[in-house]
């Protein structure tokens, strides 16, 4: 079995509810249990200790891409990982094409910090934590654990590139898209995998509001509907919304949402605030 516990369902609008786009994909029990976090948006490590897990516990951060607010407060995951534990604990980020030049500015900016802190405290005198950048296209991501974590491109261009990730354990599996459009990278990761977690924009919403900043985000994202035919094609038993523009309203059933979904989709359909917790068993 796998889990899925949608961190931040938000995006980049700021929301007093809702955490920025982070989801943790959990599999195994006990000191086995690996922990994968899919992109590091506002807020991700409040939410992740609301589930009693803190950076240190993260197995790998896998990033679908380098738009901002995918990845708000990596810089708070990689500090925090350092400072709360008590040996060189080495992080390993995922990312598309040119997350390691994002993440050695991250680093950079925190130059200062990293001083006082090695200043100040005698036993973090082994200096700042390792991170192990590993920039994928295509393919299996051999991070070491029982987990197989696999990925392929996704479409969200002009930002590109962008990936989708997938997890294989125990015969349950789990694709967690990104922000993008259908397409074929996508479908070939969903082909057989029981639930496919994407975020989604209400277009039919989202075009009738005569703001051109928000016209052009149309065209780079998938509606509910969108997905929900992408999760046709690929099999899947349930198709998990995240990332909802606009809002949804906290506590709402998200009824609309699902009903839009439905309509190209007739498996389960979940969604939910943050927090929400999804069992995948395998089919
Ligand atoms: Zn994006
Ligand atoms: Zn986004």
């Amino acid at each position: 079995m796998i889990t899925i516990t949608l961190l931040g369902t938000g995006s980049p609008m700021p929301s007093p509810d809702r955490a920025g786009p982070a989801t943790l994909i959990s599999a195994g029990e006990g000191a086995a249990a690996e922990h994968y976090l899919v992109d590091a948006g506002r807020g991700v490590l409040m939410r992740l200790a609301a589930v009693g897990l803190g950076a240190p516990n993260l197995s790998a951060v896998l990033l679908t891409h380098l738009h901002s607010d995918h990845i708000t407060d990596l810089n708070d995951v990689i500090t925090t990982r350092w400072v709360m534990t008590f040996e060189p604990t080495p992080l390993t980020i995922v990312g598309p094409v040119g997350t390691r030049q994002v993440v050695d500015h991250i680093v950079a900016s925190l130059e200062p910090d990293i001083g006082y802190r090695i200043d100040h405290h005698e036993d973090l005198a082994y200096g700042f934590t390792n991170i192990d950048v590993i920039e994928v296209e295509t393919g299996e991501i051999d991070l070491g654990g029982a987990v197989k974590v696999s990925c392929a491109p996704t479409d969200h261009k002009p930002v590109h590139p962008t990936v989708a990730f997938r997890f294989d354990h125990g015969g349950a599996s789990i694709v967690a898209a990104g922000d993008t459009v259908p397409c074929a990278g996508l479908d070939d990761l969903c082909a057989g995998a029981n639930a496919l977690v994407h975020t989604v924009i209400r277009k039919d919403i989202i075009a009738n509001v005569p703001m051109q900043r928000l016209q052009d985000t149309l065209d780079y994202h998938s509606s509910p509907e969108e997905a929900a035919q992408t999760a046709t094609r690929g099999g899947v038993d349930t198709l998990v919304y995240t990332h909802y523009v606009p809002p949804i309203p906290t506590g709402g059933d998200g009824a609309d949402w699902k009903a839009l979904g439905a309509e190209h989709f007739a498996g389960t359909i979940e969604l939910g605030d943050d927090l929400h917790r999804i069992e995948v068993k395998g089919s």
